[in-house]
């Protein structure tokens, strides 16, 4: 069991091509980011709203992900659109981590984050390697969702040492093997 070989599947997302954002979408991202600012202003207790960041996995773990999505190419960063999933809570969060950063300077920090190229149809922060936003600005969602296969991997106790990843969908495979060992000492979890 120990150095067998355990396999995450993982969707595998159209293809598509990468091009440089286009304009009537940038330009809903900035009203989106507004609106949820708004919110956030608006809000009777601001304070409640924000959220604790999820603990991210790390060492092996975080290999695995990281290769798990990048076979994938973002099949679940599809669904952000002009929005990202980004809403007056992630507000409340980047406004308590960023106090000296008026509503202007917030939307400028995150359209300076929008990819150059970015999946056609996909969300404005899905580049090539995946997404351009650091965690503390990204959207709990964000940052606390891994598909099924992913998902399944990250609860396993102990996790397996060898791992490969499988991504698919009807029209393609991709497959990589994860060669990486997990060291006896190494930290799964933040
Ligand atoms: S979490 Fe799963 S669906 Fe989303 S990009 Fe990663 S592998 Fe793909
Ligand atoms: S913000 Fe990043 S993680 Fe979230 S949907 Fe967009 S590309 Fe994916």
């Amino acid at each position: 069991m120990d150095n067998a070989l355990y396999t995450v599947s993982v969707p595998a997302a159209r293809e598509a091509p990468l091009v440089p954002p286009p304009r009537d979408r940038t330009r809903a991202l900035k009203r989106h980011l507004v609106e949820s600012l708004r919110d956030l202003r608006e809000a009777r207790r601001p304070e409640k709203l924000i959220q604790p960041r999820s603990p991210q996995p790390q060492g092996f773990a975080a290999d695995v992900v990281r290769a798990g999505c990048t076979q994938c190419q973002g099949h679940c960063c599809r669904g952000g659109g002009e929005h990202a999933y980004i809403d007056e809570r992630t507000m409340a969060r980047v406004r308590q981590a960023h106090p000296d950063l008026d509503a202007a300077a917030i939307i400028a920090l995150y359209m300076s984050h929008i990819a150059e190229q970015a999946y056609e149809g996909s969300c404005l922060f899905h580049g090539r390697n995946g997404c351009t936003l650091a965690q503390p600005l990204r959207a709990e969602l964000c940052n606390q969702y891994y598909c099924n296969g992913l998902w399944d991997f990250l609860k396993l106790r102990p996790l397996p040492k060898h791992v490969e990843v499988l991504a698919s969908n009807p029209q393609t495979k991709r497959r990589s093997v994860v060669k990486a060992v997990k060291p006896e000492d190494g930290t799964d979890w933040e």
